[in-house]
């Protein structure tokens, strides 16, 4: 049985025309673990946007349909807090400063080396989204820390020491954050296998995890969703 980790992922939206550039950006930010999808004119790249949820967007300027100013003006009556990666081959203080009215918080100009894209990338993602984002191998929710590299776990900056299950465990919640996760959904990634729905292991084990990362804690994080299975969320 096949199983997504359901993963947060973060989904990019580029809106360029030409295809040779979109695609290789694409091919550039799928290798470094976003999502993406590609509209290759502005109305679409618009149509796109109302309908699914993505983490920031990188427009280019002179489009077909709709332009890159427009487009970012459309979007920012959507949402005023995604990022806005403006890509364009035009140099001139002019333009930047139209893009900046347009609601961009950023700007790339064409040619640009991949990693400088990647790293403006990177700072407006950190800068705007408070929650979950992947640096190095960290995972976070609220106080809660968990390094997947050396296998700590701080809440509060206070180490909590964790066994190899119950560090599983709290990975697959933390990789689920704010979503329900059944019973089944554990026993399979988190002890490959189905178990006999009568047994009581996961919730011993949840209850293990509540001792050593809720208990001493202020607010708790780790939360039963009654007859559906398991939440961690900022509650
Ligand atoms: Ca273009």
């Amino acid at each position: 049985m096949i199983l997504s980790m359901g993963m947060d992922e973060i989904k990019i939206l580029i809106v360029e025309d030409e295809q040779k550039i979109a695609d290789t950006l694409k091919f550039g930010l799928c290798e470094n673990g976003f999502k993406v999808e590609v509209a290759y004119d502005g109305k679409l790249g618009y149509r796109l946007f109302s309908v699914q949820d993505f983490d920031l967007l990188i427009l280019d300027i002179n489009l077909p349909g709709m332009n890159g100013y427009e487009l970012c003006k459309a979007i920012r009556l959507l949402n005023e807090r995604i990022p806005v990666i403006m890509l364009t081959s035009m140099s001139a203080l002019n333009d930047k400063i139209e893009g900046y009215d347009a609601g961009a918080d950023d700007y790339i100009v064409k040619p640009f080396e991949f990693r400088e894209l990647l790293l403006k990338i990177r700072a407006l993602l950190k800068r705007t989204m408070s929650q979950y984002v992947p640096v190095g191998n960290l995972l976070k929710l609220s106080d809660l820390e968990m390094n997947l590299d050396s296998k700590e776990v701080k809440r509060d900056n206070t180490v909590i020491h964790l066994t190899a299950k119950e560090f599983q465990l709290l990975e697959y919640l933390l990789r689920n954050k704010n979503r329900v996760v059944s019973r089944a959904d554990i026993a399979i990634n988190v002890w490959d296998m189905d178990f006999d729905t009568n047994t009581n292991v996961i919730d011993v084990y949840i209850s293990y995890l509540r001792n050593k990362v809720d208990k001493n804690f202020g607010h708790k994080l780790i939360q039963t969703q009654v007859g559906m299975g398991y939440i961690i969320k900022e509650s």
